[in-house]
């Protein structure tokens, strides 16, 4: 299986039409079939990893001051409680400290975009919580721990942004632009994917042109480092990267979407 880095932006694209809502129904298609996904998304962090397992994972609005419509959604796709299981001792192996929380949903930074990908909500998924503190190159090694699973059908999806700055966003701007240093920063991202440097990816606050300006907190970038863990050869051979979308919404929140294969 390949591994993906997924935009997700405006809570509103897991019910608006737009280029790029329309991007993720074609793209999820587009990808081989997983058995499962795993999904590492920017809205959870914990104390230690934790793992869910719930059977029926409940869809976790966790947001406000967005439409009734958006609080009506529900993503009912099931859980894989073996899955979890294998992720918890994936990790041990690795000396990473994990556990299983089997009451936990799906928060909207994994419902949103799956509900574009797979809207008939047929494929299994797991979320694995980003450790709080946010420690980078960490979340690169709790990624290298996940690559086996890559073998085993399961698509491993980080679901953040690589621009994130809410503080400077216009959110009533609909057009697709953005601001120079906005641009500066996704490009630097991608050169560096490009170049295959995980060691100044996880450097990025001190090495990337305005990483704090993209990133005042980096919730929204970190699960590009499990995700490009996972996508890490043992041999240390860089895998082929690819975006196969690119572009921003509000001025300062990249759309990009990267796909490691
Ligand atoms: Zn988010």
């Amino acid at each position: 299986m390949p591994v993906v880095f997924c935009a997700h932006g405006n809570p509103m694209n897991a019910i608006r039409d737009n280029r790029f809502t329309r991007f993720l129904r074609g793209w999820g298609p587009a990808l081989p079939k997983p058995r499962a996904v795993l999904a590492i998304s920017a809205h959870w962090e914990a104390a230690r990893l934790a793992v869910t397992a719930a059977a029926r994972p409940e869809t976790i609005h966790d947001f406000y001051g967005f439409p009734e419509e958006l609080f009506a959604v529900r993503y009912p796709a099931p859980g894989d409680p073996g899955l979890a299981s294998r992720i918890e001792s994936l990790l041990r192996a690795a000396g990473l400290d994990a556990a299983i929380d089997a009451k936990r949903g799906l928060d909207h930074g994994a419902w949103a975009p799956l509900r574009c990908l797979y809207p008939d909500a047929s494929v299994p998924v797991v979320q694995l919580s980003l450790l709080a503190g946010l420690p980078f190159a960490r979340h690169v090694e709790v990624g290298r721990a996940l690559a086996p699973l890559r073998h085993e059908g399961v698509l491993v999806l980080g679901s953040g942004n690589l621009v994130h700055n809410l503080r400077t966003a216009d959110l009533f701007d609909e057009r697709e632009r953005a601001v120079p240093w906005a641009l500066e920063f996704d490009a630097w991202v991608a050169a560096s994917l490009h170049a295959w440097d995980l060691e100044a990816l996880a450097a990025f606050m001190d090495r990337a042109p305005q990483g704090r300006l993209a990133h005042p907190t980096a919730e929204h970038y970190v699960p590009l480092l499990v995700a490009a863990g996972a996508a890490s050869a043992p041999s240390g051979a860089p895998p082929r990267v690819s975006f196969p979308f690119e572009g921003f919404e509000h001025a300062t929140i990249s759309l990009r979407c990267v796909t490691f294969s």
